[in-house]
């Protein structure tokens, strides 16, 4: 993924192994290009929120999120074949999580769809992690004094999804309404849900 600091040296291993399938006739940059659009065409923010509302729904399934969230979300269909680790990072009524790739954009793609913009900021990215609070005003999410707010740096291996807490009074929705409450934003920690 370009943007992505998985490091320059897989990056050129992966151009050279392309270069050299594509020579052979093996693969055509159509093929590589049909690939890419089918995994963007199923990355979405729906699939984040999925994975939320069967959290809030299923007590079990939360542990094993948050235990390991790659297994977890493999589950649901999933980041399979992914070498990347995914951790899911919980909010409570004590602590606020949100994540940024603070050297370019890492971001679990498949869960949360195409990045915004303002996450691929430098000013996001400098920011955030020197004054979340201010930050996190910004987006109109006024936490109270006394909440921790953790800021989780994506790495080329780690990427990490946040666990919004489920609102008050939505004891009666099933796991579909709940996902639809779900935003991208809150995935990423930038809204309360
Ligand atoms: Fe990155």
């Amino acid at each position: 993924m370009s943007g992505d600091h998985a490091d320059a040296t897989i990056a050129r291993r992966v151009r050279r192994l392309e270069t050299l399938l594509e020579e052979r006739g093996v693969l055509t940059g159509e093929l590589i290009d049909e690939a890419i659009d089918a995994f963007l065409a199923e990355s979405s923010p729906a699939n984040g929120a999925r994975v939320v509302a069967r959290a809030w729904t299923d007590a079990d399934y939360r542990a094993r999120l948050l235990a390991d969230g790659t297994a977890a979300v493999r589950e649901l269909g999933f980041m399979e074949g992914s070498y990347q680790r995914l951790r899911v990072v919980e909010n409570t009524d004590t602590t606020h999580n949100v994540i940024v790739c603070t050297l370019c954009s890492c971001y679990p793609l498949r869960l949360l769809g195409p990045s915004p913009s303002w996450y691929k900021s430098e000013a996001y990215r400098s920011r955030v992690v020197r004054e979340p609070r201010a930050v996190l005003a910004e987006f109109g999410l006024e936490l109270p004094a006394d909440t921790e707010i953790t800021v989780w740096d994506s790495s080329a291996e780690t990427r990490y999804m946040v666990l919004p807490r489920r609102p008050e009074g939505t004891d009666t929705l099933d796991e579909a309404q709940l996902a639809a409450l779900v935003t991208r934003n809150a995935l990423i920690g930038t809204a309360a849900v």
